[in-house]
């Protein structure tokens, strides 16, 4: 057992001592959790970071409530994590849309009495089967466990914890049915996928996404906050409006620069080796999507194409 191996061993055996009262077929499946980092943004909410979508929690005098699960395969993880935290039953989980690193411990927490809320469009799309031409892979329908069980069209208001939880359905921005939460009283703000702080956005224009309804999105954050407001971003640390607003602003830079090379009639394959988002590349283009990728789906989306282009420029990038 290598050294790394036997550091995993040690986790899966501290999580486990936990987890007696799991059934064994559930364990079986749990990959090694990530070690949790939690970060109190108010007297009710908590911010969750391990492997996937950032995690928010709110817990008062009337219970629990989470904004997105991670993963399937660390679901347990979670849960404990979270009944750490709180030590109550969650009343409510929302997805912030349908990926599977915010939705995959949807199962675990129903079936610890969690009812689950999303927009009409998550519930769309986790029933049925979903192709993506970014990853190239199918993905089937959820189990019916798994789906919400409250879903809405525009906006909605959970009423719990000593103020109003306002979930803004923002259309066609990193997907079709992606929500933006804010906790006015204490001033926090989970904008789930349609901010990746520190790194270029990933936009789904498979499951509906669009450029200009990400900026959309993120003008919308930036109407909700104000100079105080924590920020936290589906991926990357937690900010404020200053750091909101300068990834707006290089978004909206990348968007008109990649306008111009569509203006000047050049071809997808054109606009990549132009370089149109060079300036931020070495800061931001090392995470999950590379400038090539980002051009792709700015590309595509401005011309209507609707999904992932693959070519050979995204492999050469993509690190
Ligand atoms: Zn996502």
């Amino acid at each position: 057992m290598s050294p790394s191996r036997a550091a995993v061993y040690r986790m899966r055996t501290t999580v486990i001592s936990g987890l007696l009262a799991l059934p064994s077929a559930l364990l079986a499946q749990e990959a090694a959790p990530p070690e949790y980092v939690s970060t109190k943004l108010s007297d009710t909410v908590t911010m969750i970071e391990g492997r996937g979508g950032n995690v928010a929690v709110s817990s008062g005098e009337d219970g629990v409530f989470v904004i997105d699960d991670q993963f399937a395969d660390i679901s347990s993880a979670l849960l404990e994590e979270v009944a750490r935290l709180t030590g109550e039953p969650i009343r409510f989980l929302i997805n912030t849309h349908y990926h599977g690193d915010h939705v995959g411990g949807n199962t675990a927490f129903a079936e610890k009495g969690a009812v689950i809320i999303a927009h009409d469009n998550v519930y769309q799309r986790m029933s049925t089967e979903q192709f993506s031409s970014f990853m190239n892979s199918t993905t089937e329908p959820w189990p019916t466990g798994a789906l919400p069980v409250i879903s809405f069209s525009e906006r909605m208001s959970l009423r719990m914890n000593g103020e109003i939880a306002a979930i803004h359905h923002v259309a066609n921005a990193h997907t079709d049915g992606d929500s933006i939460i804010h906790f006015p009283v204490s001033n926090v703000i989970h904008m789930g996928d349609t901010f990746f702080n520190g790194f270029y956005p990933y936009i789904d224009l498979d499951g509906g996404g669009s450029i200009n309804g990400f900026i959309g999105a993120l003008e919308t954050g930036i109407s909700l906050a104000d100079a105080n407001t924590k920020i936290i971003p589906g991926h990357g640390p937690v900010t404020d409006v200053a750091g909101l607003k300068s990834y707006r602003e290089i978004v909206i830079k990348a968007r008109d620069s990649v306008q111009a090379l569509v203006d000047q009639g050049k071809s997808l394959e054109e606009a990549i080796a132009a370089k149109p988002t060079a300036q931020w590349d070495e800061a931001m283009g090392k995470g999950f999507i590379g400038p090539a990728q980002l051009v792709t789906f700015i590309y595509n989306s401005l011309t209507g194409v609707g999904s992932f282009t693959r070519i050979e420029a995204n492999t050469a990038a993509s690190h």
